[in-house]
């Protein structure tokens, strides 16, 4: 009898997972910057809550992001004692007021400034769309300031093999990309969870994106009125 297929070993073994707590306003409060950094960004609705749930293979984590007054602000997630892994606010959402649409772009500068130990971007994209204005000034935005980026492909499960390699070849040279920088993804069939999970150890082994910079006066002080901490029941 033939055996079983060996299940793949998983590359990224999520041992401990601890929210750590929320960034709520530019210059707000922040983890302070000691573990490596990933951060995950994506217009609202891409995927994104449903994508880290299958990258750490708990149902809570990204339930912590979405409960109410955690949407707007970036979350910090401690993995294994040794590395962040940052939730980025959804941006671009339609019903969103214009102020609130653009309100992404301020906080999301602030977090760069206050992160020297930064080393990539998870950068989400749905698969069956060309990207958004907002999608594309993000990208714009993330090669201006040359920080290492990973594109994630989602919600491929809704499109033949065929329509896949289509929009992988299409997407690819839209964003100026090798088809090898771009993870194709499913959180349905859990396609490319592996890859993914490989994907953000290589983020994780660049040197820091930038060197600390000797903040200003005034600059990145805490922020005592809303530290957005975790309590300990948020340990997932
Ligand atoms: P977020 O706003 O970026 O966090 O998006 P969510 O993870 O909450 O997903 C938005 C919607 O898309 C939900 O209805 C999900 O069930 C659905 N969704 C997310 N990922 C996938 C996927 O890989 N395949 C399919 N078919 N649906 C998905």
């Amino acid at each position: 009898m033939s055996q079983p297929p060996k299940p793949e070993p998983d590359p990224l073994v999520i041992r401990s997972l601890e929210f750590i707590g929320g960034m709520a306003k530019p210059d707000g409060w922040r983890p302070p910057p000691e573990l490596p950094e990933v951060a995950f960004a994506g217009r609202s609705n891409v995927g994104k809550s449903s994508l880290l749930n299958r990258l750490v293979h708990r149902k809570k984590m990204a339930r912590v992001s979405n409960t109410p007054g955690r949407t707007r602000e970036i979350n910090f997630f401690k993995v294994n004692d040794a590395f962040m892994l940052v939730d980025l606010p959804g941006y671009g959402y339609a019903r969103a007021s214009k102020e609130a649409r653009a309100s992404w772009r301020p906080l999301i500068e602030s977090y760069l400034k206050a992160s020297p130990e930064l080393r990539g971007i998870v950068q989400l994209l749905d698969a069956r769309h060309d990207p958004t204005v907002d999608d594309s000034q993000m990208l714009d935005f993330l090669a201006e300031l040359e920080i290492p980026t990973v594109v994630v492909l989602t919600k491929i499960d809704k499109l033949s093999s065929r329509e896949r390699k289509e929009r992988l070849v299409h997407l690819s040279a839209t964003i100026g990309l090798d088809e090898e920088q771009i993870v194709a993804f499913s959180a349905v069939t859990n396609a490319g969870r592996n890859e993914l999970a490989e994907a953000i150890l290589g983020l994780l082994q660049q040197p820091s994106w930038k060197k600390p910079q000797a903040a200003a006066p005034g600059e990145m002080k805490q922020d005592d009125t809303s530290p957005g901490e975790a309590t300990p029941d948020e340990t997932l």
